[in-house]
């Protein structure tokens, strides 16, 4: 026994085991042809064995031509098997398969039948090993061997940047199984080059077979193959588009096909200028915050476009449009949107409720002026912030006989009257000025800042304009109101004591005869313990002379 045999033994049964792994796993891409091409190497290399062990030439011319099926088998499968694991999965379907079965045995026929046509051999160059001197069948089957396992190579070359992490281990590992052989034949045939003087080749599978083995344990070939890239695009319920820089539908998934303008013959043909993907062309939208949206109104679905560049892919100015739909999304949000505006307007509204409540709350229907209770919660700060420089004037004004304006033009006329009266008072105020209708024909002015000689002023121009404004219905009639002035803090520093102060003094000018004003503290004569000062020119005090009553 040679001393090689035992060597190529040991790699006849590790191309066993790898055979009884591929059985064992699951169905994966190539695994059927990587089965047979390791079927066949494990006949090559026996054949090698009896020949190696062959002491007749003609046994050994017998064993070498036997080899020919496995060494045309072996490379042919083995190309099917990687071209497959790389996602060329047509070349192992039963008709291929078929064919090089075919083409294998066929081969094997013609080795077989060499001594009549000496197509392969032409003749024995050394009858030791043996070696020959070879015919065209030879360079033809080589040649095409060749071309197989370089094609297959490059193929898989071409899918490595493709390929995830682990599945391009697999294919270098795959690479390496088939490098090694291939370079160590091509290196026996173009330069005589041997391994224990005989073709390398049969040896060199010992690296195909460990290189499999430890891609199948580390690299879980045919466990974890690269099988769902293909099915992810085309089950991918989301419509992807790759468009080139001129609008040129380069590829679509089932799902675009059923965009409206779209189908299956879309792809090959150019989008028109007008269409909304053109928009995408040469966009990013990964950078961009916000995701833009597209609505193709023909089937009521709008979606959310993801434009990525395919540069790094290979494909120059090519874009993928990944369309989203957020039909439903959308008119969640839009209801909401509704429901928000509805609620900013019910808040509106309620808030224009409450204005107006509070409006009624504080304010006199008829005049508009603040109402008593207003009175209540505004005044108190402002006579607190009275001083002896500073002080605040608070004058109870009431308009004089208004019981007989009611009584002789009616009570809508003695309204318009208060109204007018509460115009005069708001029309005058300046600044944080406050006017309240107090009672019924009873006014509350808040002068801050203001001296006892400044209200009296402000008391005399409202009589002024009272006494001059015109009420059709009245006939000429002219009006007057008294008026009583307490100045905070000498009259009190709340409101009860200023109101009440104010309204002594009130009294005071209408027991002197109205149309008058009195500030309290002055003109000391007996009434609850003050006496009146009584103001107005002498105009004045002649109107009211001869105004005792209307
Ligand atoms: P004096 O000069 O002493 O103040 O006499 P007066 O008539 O003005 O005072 P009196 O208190 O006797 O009468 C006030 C009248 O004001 C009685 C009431 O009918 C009338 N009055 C009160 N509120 C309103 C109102 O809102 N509209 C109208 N038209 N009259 C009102
Ligand atoms: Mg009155
Ligand atoms: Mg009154």
């Amino acid at each position: 026994m040679s001393f090689s045999t035992p060597i190529l033994l040991v790699i006849a049964l590790l191309a066993i085991l790898v055979v009884g792994r591929i059985i064992t796993s699951p169905q994966a891409p190539g695994r059927v042809a990587f089965g047979l091409a390791a079927v066949a190497s494990v006949w090559w290399i026996a054949m090698v064995v009896l020949r190696l062990n062959s002491e007749e030439l003609s046994d050994k011319i017998l064993f070498s031509r036997l080899a020919w099926f496995g060494i045309v088998a072996t490379p042919l499968f083995w190309s099917a098997g990687f071209l497959d694991h790389a996602g060329f999965s047509q070349v192992t379907r039963r008709l291929p398969i078929t064919i090089m079965l075919v083409i294998s045995a066929l081969a094997g026929l013609a080795a077989l039948t060499d001594g009549y046509h000496h197509w392969i051999y032409t003749g024995v160059v050394n009858e030791e090993r043996p070696s020959f001197s070879h015919g065209w069948l030879f360079y033809a089957l080589l040649g095409g061997m060749y071309l197989c396992m370089l094609l297959a190579c490059l193929m898989s070359i071409s899918q490595l940047k493709r390929a995830a992490r682990l599945h391009r281990r697999q294919m270098v590992a795959l690479l390496i199984a088939t490098c090694v052989p291939w370079g160590c034949n091509a290196a026996f045939v173009l330069f005589e080059f041997r391994l224990f003087n005989d073709d390398p080749t049969p040896f060199a599978f010992s690296a195909t077979v460990m290189a499999v083995l430890f891609a199948q344990h580390r690299g879980k070939l045919f466990i974890a193959p690269p099988i769902a890239r293909d099915i992810i695009f085309s089950i991918l319920r989301d419509p992807i588009i790759v468009l080139d820089p001129s609008g040129l539908v380069l590829e679509t998934n089932p799902a675009a096909e059923k965009l409206t303008g779209f189908s299956a013959e879309t792809v090959g043909t150019k989008l028109p200028p007008s269409h909304p993907l053109m928009a995408f062309i040469a966009r990013d939208t990964q950078a961009e915050s916000t995701k833009p949206i597209i609505h193709f109104e023909a089937m009521e679905t709008i979606f959310e476009v993801s434009a990525q560049p395919l540069e790094r892919w290979g494909r120059q100015g090519s874009v993928m449009v990944v369309l989203r739909d957020v039909t439903v999304r959308e008119a969640a949000q839009k209801s909401l949107a509704d429901a928000g505006q509805a609620l900013k307007l019910r808040l509106e509204e309620n808030l224009r409720l409450q204005e107006q409540l509070e409006q009624q709350a504080f304010h006199d229907h008829l005049t508009g002026l603040y109402n008593r209770r207003h009175a209540s919660t505004v005044i108190p700060p402002v006579i607190s912030s009275a001083s002896e420089e500073a002080p605040v004037s608070l004058i109870v004004l009431d308009l004089d006989y208004f019981k007989q304006v009611n009584d002789r033009y009616g009570h809508d006329v003695g309204d318009k009257v208060l109204s007018s009266f509460a115009s005069i008072l708001s029309d005058s105020l300046h600044g944080s000025e406050l006017a309240f209708r107090h009672g019924g024909e009873e006014f509350l002015v808040v002068l801050p800042a203001t001296t006892r000689d400044q209200a009296l002023e402000r008391c005399a121009r409202w009589r002024h304009e009272l006494a001059t404004h015109t009420i059709v219905e009245l006939k000429g009639v002219a009006l007057s109101f008294s008026a009583g002035i307490a100045l905070a803090p000498q009259a009190g520093t709340s409101l009860t004591e200023c109101t009440k102060a104010a309204d002594v003094a009130l009294y005071r000018a209408k027991i002197s005869g109205r149309n008058t004003d009195i500030v309290w503290g002055e003109h000391l004569d007996g009434i609850a313990g003050d006496g009146p000062a009584e103001s107005g020119n002498a105009g004045d005090r002649r109107a009211r002379r001869g105004r005792a009553s209307l």
